[in-house]
């Protein structure tokens, strides 16, 4: 296992490339921590995959460096990374046995038979293969393949690092759910260094204990699951997380005050501070979560509009209508009906503020 460094790293796939545009990841210098379980989160197009080939050696970057545990592996190829990847598809010999295929990597290394035996059954184990172990994978479902695919993946201890690239894709939801676990259990167990890729949320969160966010290219934020969710550093990362996402409402800065939509928001004297000549475009980040509703006016609560109810059985989801924004919170309990008069209060150590999308306070 290895500590893995990104220095400088950024990839064009286009030669000469001129604008922001052109580059698939932009400039980023990054740690991975040697046994640590990393999820990579962000929608599709996003580079994901691109940093994962850049890692693993299928793509050289166009600029920096990858260092394992000090070492510039830039030029090596993939099989002189030491490195496991699992794909989105099942990459497996169909011809083999379940047990041939999950051996495959430990006899390339040289090992022998008792210590594949061992290693073998551990991994099958893991993923509930053992009674597969004599079958053909041909004769598997999609299900079976892919849980081979992840076997193989897991098999050498030896590895620098195991990359997981949407690998639940083709898994059906409920073993999905299972093998989410189960992977975290097996990096617990087996104290390899896992990244896992992924476009879903839930699957990052549940999966790993460092979440990175990408976008665009650009890693936003690398942090917990209750970082990402209670200090979103960039306004995707509120926006991506969460369900709904952050309420991220456009506001201009009037000393004392924020104008949301032609209502008047005093600013705590911390955002007041952060925010005092503030250039550009001002966002207040507030999480559906920490929105606060009442029916009679209070001390710093502003006046709202009911917009709509939807009860969700285990809370209820309100929208607002607040000067001339939409402003959502998810509430235990409302009974209001839409064109209500209701009053909002924003709790200041909740409300967040982003300028030009990057978190100021
Ligand atoms: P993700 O895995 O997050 O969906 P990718 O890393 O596959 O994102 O793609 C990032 C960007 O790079 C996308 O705009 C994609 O179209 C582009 N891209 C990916 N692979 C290639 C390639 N081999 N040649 C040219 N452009 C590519
Ligand atoms: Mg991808």
């Amino acid at each position: 296992m290895a500590r893995i460094e990104l220095r400088e790293l950024a990839h064009a796939y286009k030669p000469n490339p001129a604008s922001p545009a052109d580059y698939a990841l932009r400039p980023m210098d990054m740690e991975w921590k040697d046994g640590g379980a990393y999820a990579l989160l962000g929608p599709s197009g996003c580079g994901k995959t691109t940093l994962l080939n850049i890692i693993s050696g299928l793509v050289k970057p166009s600029h920096g460096r990858v260092l394992f545990d000090g070492k510039d592996v830039t030029d090596l190829p993939p099989e002189s990374r030491n490195i496991a990847q699992v794909f989105q598809f099942p990459v497996i010999y169909d011809t083999m046995t379940v047990f041939d295929n999950l051996a495959f990597p430990l006899r390339n290394r040289g090992w022998k038979g008792a210590e594949i035996n061992k290693r073998v059954h551990q991994v099958a184990e893991m993923l509930e293969l053992t009674p597969d172990l004599k079958h053909r994978a041909s004769g598997l479902s999609a299900d079976a393949k892919q849980k081979i695919s992840l076997g193989r993946g897991l098999a050498r201890p030896d590895v620098a690092a195991v990359l997981f690239d949407e690998p639940l894709t083709v898994i059906d939801p409920h073993l999905k759910w299972l093998l989410r676990r189960k992977l975290k259990e097996i990096h617990h167990e087996l104290k390899l260094s896992l990244i896992y890729v992924t476009h879903d949320q839930v699957e990052a969160l549940t999966f790993a204990d460092q979440v990175v966010v990408m976008t665009q290219g650009e890693v936003v934020q690398a942090g917990s699951a209750q970082q990402l969710f209670e200090e979103p550093a960039h306004t995707f990362v509120g926006y991506f997380i969460g369900s709904p996402g952050m309420n991220l409402l456009p506001c201009r800065i009037d000393g004392a005050a924020a104008d949301l939509g032609g209502v008047s928001l005093p600013l705590s004297p911390a955002a007041q501070a952060a925010l005092a000549g503030a250039r550009g475009d001002v966002k207040l980040g507030i999480r559906p979560e920490f929105v606060e509703c009442g029916f009679v006016p209070q001390p710093g609560a502003v006046p709202a509009v009911v917009q709509s109810v939807r009860d969700l059985g285990t809370h209820t989801l309100a929208e607002f209508r607040l000067g001339g924004l939409s402003i959502a919170a998810k509430l235990r309990h409302l009974e209001a009906s839409a064109g209500e008069q209701a009053w909002l209060t924003l709790p200041p150590e909740r409300s967040l503020y982003y300028v030009d999308d990057k978190r100021v306070a």
